[in-house]
């Protein structure tokens, strides 16, 4: 049940995090390119404390870890992402109170938090922000059966589609609305960083 400690949710934050991590440089010069340059360290320094407190996730629920996540998010995360980022995980924790893991569920948990990102940051699909990797990705899961590989497979390809969509589209929301069509050829970093955790997440749940 959703009490009970679930490892193999706390190998795919792990592996998100070093995600991120590995990443931080690529994110950076992405959000150089639109923004004010600080995704990659935001999301490295809140990967860096989710990994130095992850021991303590392995006796908790889905529900408690995601709840944590949250918490240690809001503290470590600057920027917009984590505040958004915050949101969404609790409102992730409160879908994964139901009974049964898999893709139908973790489907369900990725659009809560998408529609909480997106009533936080008023922005919708094709604003150029986060939300157009996040909301294409938790359909693609949510709709995808029972086969875990074949569900993130799919939640990363449209993820990363919607990712690269929104080099082609000028911004509303965030700081790339600053830049009006200078933003387009860019893709939106936010939204890059959500393939990143996806991906890993993906190669662990997948499996
Ligand atoms: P900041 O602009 O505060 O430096 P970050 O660098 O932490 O923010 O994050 C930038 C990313 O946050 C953007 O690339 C975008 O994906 C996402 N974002 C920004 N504003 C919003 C918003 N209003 N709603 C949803 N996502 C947003
Ligand atoms: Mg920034
Ligand atoms: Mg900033």
């Amino acid at each position: 049940g959703a009490g009970e400690p679930d490892l193999t949710l706390v190998s795919a934050i792990e592996a998100a995090a070093r995600a991120l991590i590995a990443d931080e440089a690529r994110l950076t010069a992405l959000d150089q390119a639109v923004g004010d340059g600080d995704l990659g360290l935001n999301l490295a320094r809140g990967a860096e404390a989710v990994l130095a407190e992850i021991d303590g996730y392995r006796a908790l629920g889905r529900s408690a870890v995601l709840r944590r996540l949250s918490a240690t998010v809001r503290k470590t995360v600057g920027g917009t992402s984590g505040a958004l980022y915050a949101v969404g995980l609790m409102r992730a924790a409160a879908v994964a109170e139901k009974p049964v893991a898999g893709n139908a569920l973790w489907g369900e948990a990725l659009a809560a938090a998408a529609e909480a990102i997106s009533r936080l940051g008023d922005a919708r699909i094709g604003d150029r922000t986060m939300l157009d990797a996040l909301l294409p990705a938790a359909e693609a899961l949510a709709s995808a059966g029972a086969d875990p590989r074949a569900g993130y497979a799919a939640a990363v390809k449209a993820a990363a589609s919607g990712a690269a969509a929104t080099a082609a589209v000028t911004s509303r929301r965030g700081r790339s609305s600053y830049l009006g069509e200078r933003a387009v050829g860019h893709p939106d970093p936010g939204a890059e960083a959500v393939v990143v955790w996806l991906t890993a997440i993906g190669q662990v749940l997948g499996e």
